[in-house]
């Protein structure tokens, strides 16, 4: 990989955070106007849609007219991929090219040229920058497989090094303690097991001047507790394979969206934008992707749009709160969601008010109204205070569901990549379908 992409890309991508917010807003109408256009112009799949919805692609002005055009799914993408969802004329022999699996287990592959990949770079670098990362810090991330970097010819500069997520935590350990890093990056759950499992003389050697969470969504208790154990500040992102950064905290803990990479919005059952402040399923536009854009494509997250400002002077607009995946809400008999973050933080005050209660928990939405809770016991575990957990996480969900409780060895399959505390097996459309049918 070419070096001077991802060197234009990292000197623009830093220069955004000077911008202020009414700036940012601007340019980001801007190049939405003009991804959703060029999508149109080049792309078969889009041109054929819109044209089916009847849409007047030089009548697209922003944001406002974003609800007319129709959805892209996951299900899209692996259908189309690549003739009808790649740009004519687009090298592919010359794209960067990666997967991402669904819960379906089925792979979803996509492309991006080498500047948009540098762009992706170079974003993923500025969210370490906003919270204390510089070119000289030794990064060190724990993923499932190495990214590709270009040509390593910086010297002391941009050092990073690749641990294997698929091995014991035992082994993160030991090659945390020999790689020394300065910045350490990885999954929430695999951070918080080295946090529980390293000892004071591991935590010598392990001393990250700060900390990035990705893939999966943690507890502001556990980002204390990994914070509390490795001495540094904790920072959470949000990300995508498709599209890679939409928003990362800065020092104040806020998340940002970063709108000069992606266009988000939050919608309602009826496909239009929820007042901020209220709970919509999150919907993006890529920005930054003309070879294979993503427009208004459905990730499956829940989150609620802020109005606030940030005192850290960054201009790019925030995101209130990220409720979870929408594929692991609780799905309710009418069709609505009880969001996971809301279930996972009952576990969390339930581990905090009760030490030692379990090691591990799952739990899993089996069908409707029914719940399984996968427990591995603590040292200090009671039935009782169980059946407590189970009664107050019954009080948020506003129907009856009848919970078992499982005692196991381990809560998750080995092999599994992402662990989900949270999880439900009920798929929302064959609801949406059969409550159709009652009111028919
Ligand atoms: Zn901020």
């Amino acid at each position: 990989m070419k070096l001077w992409p991802v060197a234009k890309a990292y000197i623009d991508t830093h220069l955004q955070l000077k911008v202020g917010a009414a700036a940012q807003e601007a340019r980001a109408r801007r190049r939405l106007v003009y991804a959703v256009r060029q999508a149109y112009r080049e792309v078969p799949l889009y041109r054929r849609r819109f044209d089916e919805a009847g849409i007047s692609i030089e009548q697209f002005r922003g944001p406002e007219d974003l609800h007319r055009l129709p959805f892209l799914t996951k299900a899209d993408v692996q259908a189309n991929f690549p003739g009808d969802i790649v740009a004519r004329g687009a090298k592919l022999d010359r794209c960067v090219h990666s997967a991402t699996t669904g819960s379906s287990g089925k792979a979803t592959n996509f492309a991006f040229s080498e500047e948009t990949y540098g762009h992706y770079l170079a974003c993923s670098l500025r969210e370490l920058s906003m919270v204390g990362y510089r070119p000289w810090h030794k990064l060190v991330y724990i993923k499932y497989s190495a990214v590709p970097q270009p040509s390593a010819a910086l010297g002391p500069l941009f050092r990073t090094a690749h641990v294997p997520s698929m091995v014991p935590v035992e082994e993160h350990i030991a090659r945390l303690r020999a790689e020394r890093p300065d910045v350490l990056i990885g999954y929430a759950s695999l951070i918080y097991e080295v946090a529980r499992r390293a000892s004071d003389e591991d935590l010598r050697y392990i001393r990250p001047k700060l900390i990035s969470l990705n893939s999966e969504m943690s507890t502001q208790e556990q980002r204390n507790f990994i914070s509390e154990r490795l001495g540094c500040p904790v920072y959470d992102e949000y990300s995508c394979e498709e599209t890679w950064m939409i928003a990362a905290q800065c020092r104040h803990h806020n998340y940002h969206i970063f709108t000069d990479n992606v266009w988000v919005e939050f919608v309602g059952p009826d496909g239009k934008e929820v007042p901020p402040g209220e709970i919509g399923e999150i919907v993006i536009t890529g920005l930054r992707s003309p070879v294979m854009p993503f427009i208004r494509y459905r990730i499956g997250d829940l989150g609620r749009r802020s109005t606030r400002q940030c005192d850290c002077g960054i201009g790019f607009p925030l995101l209130e709160s990220f409720e979870g995946r929408a594929d692991d809400a609780f799905i309710l008999s009418n069709g609505g969601r009880v969001p996971s973050l809301k279930l996972l933080n009952t576990f969390t005050t339930f581990i905090k008010s009760d030490l030692g209660l379990m090691d591990e928990f799952k739990l899993v939405q089996t069908d409707l109204g029914k719940a399984t809770v996968l427990l591995v016991k603590g040292p200090a575990y009671r039935a009782e205070r169980i059946e407590a957990l189970c009664e107050r996480l019954q009080s948020i969900i506003p129907e009856p569901i009848d919970f078992t409780v499982e005692l196991v060895e381990c809560v998750n399959d080995p092999g599994t990549v992402k662990h989900k505390a949270i999880e439900s097996r009920v798929d929302p459309a064959r609801v949406a379908a059969s409550s159709e049918l009652e009111s028919a």
